[in-house]
């Protein structure tokens, strides 16, 4: 099939450490930067928070630390707004980093700020190749450990008095709870529309968004296996554009295009629901169509013959007409799909012979 839609080539680079999607490049990219200054807001109110709580906990050193890190974030989410992305996801890492050492030893390692660090794994591994996550990984355990040899080794700097620890520590297990939800989540999302979008490029005509070849052969199997067991009347319609190549010759290839689109929408708009359509071909359409005697289904490839001729794409002011040329079968119960598509493909060749624009039985 010819196609308009350019392609690109796969990067000969080496993914970089904290290689993340590039803003705009895809669905995906675009909710990661979106995600990426959700993040960067929310931890700046979440540490709105932290000051009231500090101050109300007589801890002046952490309300200053977390002004601080409100400043960070500030500056992380105007970073990614000026597509600095690079520099604002190392910010919020660098915060993250700084906050987690500068609160475990003014209040002790059991004040819990180091859980923040383990956010680091999965989005370090979801985020980067193996080359460069276990060495990241790696480090952060050093980092982690010696923080840890730190706070036992020193003690805690600025203790808060009475249950202080503990109400921090009950609350950095609800944020990082929560954190790890919310990062789950945004994979599992992200997942998700790749899926579909893999799906979609798997399964449809990426020009016309009708069923591709093979998924027709799919979808047609799952019917024709029900109508064996109901013994409803089924039919096959295949049609194709009358003299498609004239179309392109005289008003280009784009202009094909439009009217192949077109054509999809009107078979799509005269065909039901339960009805299979696909692409078969260049200008070539197919249907099979359940429960449909034969002479519904003629009526409806008559119905859809007369909408094609009607209908009339322009191209620079000019009108170009369009007709097709229809073969239409009956599909009894047990018959071959490949057969009846031969049968349908006999009557079609006969419409061409007759004239074009008709609509034959086979
Ligand atoms: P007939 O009435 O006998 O069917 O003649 P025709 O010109 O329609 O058929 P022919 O098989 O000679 O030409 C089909 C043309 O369809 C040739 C091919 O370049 C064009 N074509 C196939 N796929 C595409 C496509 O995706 N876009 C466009 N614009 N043209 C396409
Ligand atoms: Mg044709
Ligand atoms: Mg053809």
């Amino acid at each position: 099939m010819a196609s308009s839609a350019s392609t690109t080539a796969p990067t000969a680079h080496p993914p970089r450490p904290f290689a993340v999607p590039q803003r705009g490049s895809s669905v995906a990219g675009k909710a990661y930067w979106a995600m990426a200054q959700r993040v960067a807001l929310t931890a700046a109110a979440i540490d709105c928070g932290y000051i009231a709580l500090f101050l109300w906990l007589g801890s002046l050193p952490l309300a200053l630390v977390n002004v601080g890190s409100i400043a960070m974030y500030l500056v992380a989410h105007a970073l990614i707004q000026r597509r600095h992305n690079t520099a604002g996801i190392l910010l919020i890492w660098l915060e993250v980093v700084a906050h987690s050492a500068l609160g475990s030893l003014l209040v002790g390692w059991d004040s819990g700020f180091h859980y923040y660090l383990l956010l680091f794994i999965p989005a370090v591994v979801i985020a980067n190749s193996g080359r460069y996550a276990a060495p990241i990984v790696l480090a952060l355990l050093a980092y982690y450990l010696g923080l840890r040899w730190a706070c036992d080794h020193w003690g805690a700097l600025a203790p808060l008095a009475g249950k202080g620890q503990q109400i921090v520590n009950a609350i950095h297990v609800c944020v990082v709870f929560g954190m790890f939800a919310a990062l789950a989540a945004f994979y599992r999302r992200t997942i998700l529309i790749a899926e579909n979008r893999l799906l979609k490029q798997a399964t449809l005509d990426a020009l016309t968004g009708l069923n591709n070849r093979a998924h027709f052969y799919t979808l047609a199997g799952h019917t024709l296996a029900r109508i064996q067991r109901t013994g409803e009347p089924v039919a096959l319609l295949l049609c194709d554009i009358d003299h498609f190549k004239q179309v392109n010759d005289r008003h280009g290839h784009a202009t094909g295009d439009q009217v192949l689109v077109t054509v999809a929408g009107v078979l799509s708009r005269n065909l039901r629901e339960s009805d299979v359509i696909a692409r078969w071909g260049g200008e070539e359409f197919l249907a099979l169509m359940p429960a449909s005697p034969l002479a519904s289904a003629l009526e409806v490839a008559e119905r859809i013959r007369v909408a094609i001729e009607q209908t009339t794409v322009h191209h620079q002011n000019n009108p170009v007409p369009l007709t097709m040329s229809f073969g239409v079968v009956q599909v009894a119960s047990g018959d071959d799909l490949q057969a009846a598509i031969a049968r349908a493909d006999k009557a079609l060749y006969q419409s061409k012979h007759g004239g074009r624009n008709r609509v034959t039985v086979g």
